[in-house]
């Protein structure tokens, strides 16, 4: 009897491990568009275009290899649309007993394979340097986990800007080089915009019928769906973006959403591309003498760095972890992360373009929009659904660390080592977006303050007895102690008058 063989919409290579276990001859590829996976959070409609764009375009390449596919298209009346419910009538019209999957991504995708009455078997999803084995080895019997120990061993592994045993250029690490503010006057790649052709048009009118209160702008629609045009945007990185990457990694302009970040993300996390492709791409850009160390340097290790850890953590943490709430943040998520309706420039240009594009940079999301989220003290749960929803590239693994675990602090301490709480002047001095902004950052208190001034010293105060011990942050504590009383009254004053707007659901 066929196998069948689970291919779901972030599994999209063709040497992904279910398939190198299949037999073409004999098993059945199986793919479904199902609402449950478009709806169990508002995913932004760029997000699902990309996902049933790209899934169509991979079952094709797999036809066109001579495998059979049960493809489940959403409109089809005889979906079912649940993945273990696609199986179960999968199964039934092949006459299979046995499923083959690639282990998913995500905790609640994994149990539901497990309850599914057939007999499923889950592969390691081996398309990342390190496996979750390893990463549990390597954290075994450590205190505290530190991105940039596992970075170095990731680097030996792969041997990627290495010199013999040693790192390139004599440093493991070139991120103090990296912190420069962008100038509005540069010119800036502009991303390429890829065509859209006949599957990808059909799939854009699907999901303007189907899910039409969904997040987010579906038009304009320039997202690559092929595993051609991710490489073209591969490339495309490499040629124009890379070379600064480095340089201006941390810094926002008003008006320029992508600056000189790579925009590989969705393509990586569904399938389309792989990292270590990328990250040897990269390094031959190095070595020809088309990219600075720096720049080079800085996009490995967000690739074979940050990318591996947050997914390690992630894994090695469990199903509970989307859940934590160590610093008891219960506020509910403000409107304006989903309309962008506020006052606060640097906010309104974030949610604006994650409301256009599906899409804003690292700094965005940590400094802006995290940060904001930290400092408020919002429920991680509210704020986790709206980063899931939100992003082209959002899927649990990576999504849940960054905002459990980097932005909010959640998690205790796993994936950050101390808050990325910040107040205005740091925006300031990364952005551009203080100087037409209706607040004053350099109004720390009172009516016309920058809202992230009082909110940042609150946060510090909410969690005094957490954190003043922790030697990077106590300096913090000395400034606010030694603060003019009347002028720390002040701050406190306008912390609560904001708190108490976001909790009347007014504007801010
Ligand atoms: P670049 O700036 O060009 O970076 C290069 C690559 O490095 C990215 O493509 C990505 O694959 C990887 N990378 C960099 N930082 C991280 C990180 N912290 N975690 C994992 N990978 C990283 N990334 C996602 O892929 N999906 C998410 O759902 C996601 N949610 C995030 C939520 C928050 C709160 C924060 C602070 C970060 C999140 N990130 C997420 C990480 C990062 O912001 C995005 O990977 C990046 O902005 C994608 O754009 P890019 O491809 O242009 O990245």
């Amino acid at each position: 009897a066929p196998r069948l063989i689970l291919i779901l919409g972030d599994q999209l290579s063709p040497d992904i491990a279910a398939l190198r276990a299949a037999d073409p001859g004999r098993d059945v590829v199986v793919m479904a568009e199902v609402r449950d996976e478009g709806t169990y959070v508002p995913h932004h409609a760029k997000k699902i275009a990309l996902i049933l764009a790209a899934m169509r375009h991979f079952a094709a390449e797999l036809v066109d290899h001579g495998w059979r596919v049960a493809y489940t298209r959403l409109d089809d009346p005889e979906n079912r649309h649940a993945i273990s419910k696609e199986l179960m009538r999968r199964a039934e019209e092949y006459g299979a007993e046995e499923v083959i999957a690639t282990a998913p991504g995500e905790w609640r995708l994994r149990s539901l394979l497990d309850h599914t009455p057939l007999k499923i078997r889950q592969l390691a999803d081996d398309r990342f340097v390190s496996s979750e084995e390893e990463f549990a080895a390597w954290a075994e019997g450590r205190k505290s986990l530190r991105m940039e120990y596992f970075y170095r061993e990731m680097r030996r592994k792969t041997g990627l800007l290495m010199d013999g045993d040693q790192p390139e250029g004599g440093k493991w690490n070139y991120d103090h080089d990296n912190r420069k503010p962008a100038e509005a006057d540069l010119f800036m790649p502009q991303p390429l915009h890829h065509q859209t052709d006949d599957i990808t048009r059909e799939v854009l009118e699907l999901v303007e019928r189907e899910f039409p209160e969904t997040f987010g702008q579906l038009r304009p629609f320039w997202f690559a769906t092929t595993r051609e045009g991710a490489e073209a945007a591969a490339e495309w990185f490499m040629s124009e973006a890379l070379p600064r990457f480095g340089d201006y990694q941390d810094a926002m302009l008003e008006g320029e959403r992508f600056l000189y970040h790579s925009l590989l993300s969705f393509y990586l996390n569904v399938g389309l591309l792989d990292p270590i492709a990328l990250c040897r791409a990269a390094e031959d850009e190095y070595r020809a003498g088309n990219a600075p160390l720096n720049a080079v340097e800085g996009y490995i290790r967000q690739i074979i760095g940050w990318r591996e850890f947050i997914r390690g953590i992630y894994f090695l943490e469990g199903p509970d972890y989307p859940q934590r709430n160590g610093l008891e943040a219960t506020r509910k998520l403000p409107d304006f992360y989903w309309t962008g309706d506020t006052d606060m420039a640097c906010v309104r240009a974030a949610v604006t373009q994650t409301i256009e594009e599906a899409y804003a940079h690292h700094i965005q999301r940590l400094m802006v929009t995290g940060n904001f989220a930290l400092i408020a003290g919002l429920s991680p749960q509210e704020v986790g659904e709206w980063y899931l929803a939100v992003y082209a590239d959002a899927f649990e693994w990576v999504e849940s660390p960054n905002v459990v675990g980097m932005i909010l602090f959640a998690d205790g301490g796993m994936v950050a080592s101390k808050p990325y709480a910040a107040s205005g002047a740091y925006i300031n001095r990364m952005s551009d977006h203080c100087k037409g902004c209706h607040y004053s950052v350099s109004k720390k208190s009172g009516e016309g303050a920058c809202p992230f001034n009082p909110l940042y010293w609150d946060f510090l105060n909410r969690h005094r007895e957490r954190f003043q011990g922790n030697p990077r942050m106590a300096q913090m504590y000395r400034t606010w102690d030694r603060m003019a009383e009347d002028k720390r009254k002040a701050s406190e004053e306008s912390a609560a008058a904001i708190l108490a707007k976001l909790d009347a659901g007014e504007r801010i």
